[in-house]
């Protein structure tokens, strides 16, 4: 079955790709249909193409794609802009749904950009509502009758440590707060059932492991019993009740489409509704079996040659995402000498290396050179050589 999902995406042969965590690679079919999106939508029908090739709901048919994939009823999901402008709606919408509670609750393992947008939207409601960060391990004991809202990564982005969202969850809601879940390392990488652990808001990219490209649109869900309640922050004429009345007031569009805010990026969506189709059949459960058996197999290889790297993900693998990540004081270098031999993951401040195993197209070969490729360049100190040292923009 995975040879099948491995041909669907355009991958050089000399490469082996654990990187899907941060972009995932090229489908083959996203060339046809952005060049059709191009060509025959942008190209010939011009802006007939709203209605000829219904764009105007591609927001909302690329949610309902989305949607079985993260256990979430059709029409709760629905797809744009960046995740971090996702965040920052999800995160609006709880906190004014508890206009008495000051305190957003968060860990320190959480991403910096999740963290910066709640201290900006503090900041902008002005009502004197803090961020506080507390150890991921213990996070449900801080929830207390001022938190607001929990806002958490469900797979940590360094560690791949994974939060129990029901459990959380269910705290969160007996202590009267709000849950805002962030599946940015979990959407396409392993199960992951919303409307079963009772989730209320939950926002998450599409460029990582669900291969919409760089840049590719965020989604964001909004639990039936919310859509009607929750307040859109951002309220633009694309989440309006009829944007094309072009009334001068604001009145919120029903469910899920008040959480749309502008035009839709059509081009990135197209290559994103291509992206898709991989998923058509094809079980997470399977999936995520999978991703355990890849990513066990390189954490025993990687250890056994190479002692002084340590695991800085969970052991358990139930505990942990689709990702591995290994500590060593010259993370960087390191990585760059594996990259320079064909082996491309990536590294996070200070001292992570790190590795997605996703296995539509990550085979047990692949984790076989990685190991090789590893401990040939830590056996060689190769990472000592001096082009690997100077840092670029991005890690
Ligand atoms: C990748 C990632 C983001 C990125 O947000 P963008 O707005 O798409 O740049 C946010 N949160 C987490 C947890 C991530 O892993």
């Amino acid at each position: 079955m995975f040879d099948t999902t491995r041909r669907f995406f355009d991958l050089p042969e000399d490469i082996v790709y654990l990187d899907g965590n941060s972009l995932g690679p090229l489908p083959h079919s996203a060339k046809a249909r952005m060049k059709a999106a191009m060509g025959d939508e942008w190209g010939l029908q011009l802006i007939r193409a709203w209605n000829m090739s219904e764009w105007v709901s591609l927001p909302d048919r690329l949610g309902d794609r989305i949607a079985p994939l993260i256990g979430a009823p059709p029409g709760s999901v629905v797809v744009g802009d960046t995740l971090s402008i996702k965040v920052f709606q999800a995160l609006a919408a709880a906190l004014a749904m508890k206009p008495d509670r000051r305190k957003i609750l968060s860990d320190t393992g959480n991403f910096p950009s999740d963290l910066y947008i709640a201290q900006g939207l503090a900041r902008l409601i002005g009502k004197g509502h803090q961020l506080v960060l507390e150890k991921p391990e213990t996070i449900e004991d801080a929830i207390d009758e001022d938190t607001a809202a929990v806002l958490l990564t469900h797979v940590d982005y360094a560690t791949g440590r994974m939060h129990d969202i029901e459990k959380i969850t269910r705290i969160a809601q007996e202590r009267g707060a709000v849950t805002v879940w962030d599946l940015a390392h979990s959407a396409g990488a392993l199960p992951v059932d919303l409307t079963a652990c009772n989730a209320d808001f939950a926002a998450g990219c599409t460029y990582k492991y669900l291969n919409g490209g760089p840049g590719a649109p965020a989604f964001i869900y909004v639990a039936p019993q919310w859509q009607e309640i929750a307040e859109p922050a951002l309220s633009g004429w694309f989440g309006h009740m009829a944007p094309f009345e072009f009334d001068q007031k604001y009145r919120a569009a029903p469910g899920i489409q008040r959480m749309r805010i502008g035009t839709p990026a059509i081009l990135q969506m197209a290559v994103l509704d291509a992206a898709l189709d991989v998923w058509d059949g094809l079980s997470m459960e399977t999936v995520r079996d999978r991703s355990i058996e890849l990513s066990e197999a390189f954490v025993s290889g990687v250890e056994a040659a190479c002692p002084e790297l340590k695991l800085a993900s969970p052991r358990n693998p139930e505990m942990r995402g689709s990702q591995v990540s290994f500590r060593f004081e010259q993370g960087y270098p390191f990585m760059q000498a594996l990259i320079a031999k064909g082996v491309i993951g990536d590294f996070r401040a200070p001292d992570l290396m790190r590795f997605g195993f996703a296995p539509l197209y990550v085979s047990m070969s692949d984790v076989e050179t990685a190991v090789d490729t590893i401990a040939a360049v830590y056996r060689d100190e190769e990472w000592k050589e001096v082009q690997y040292q100077n840092r670029s923009a991005v890690t």
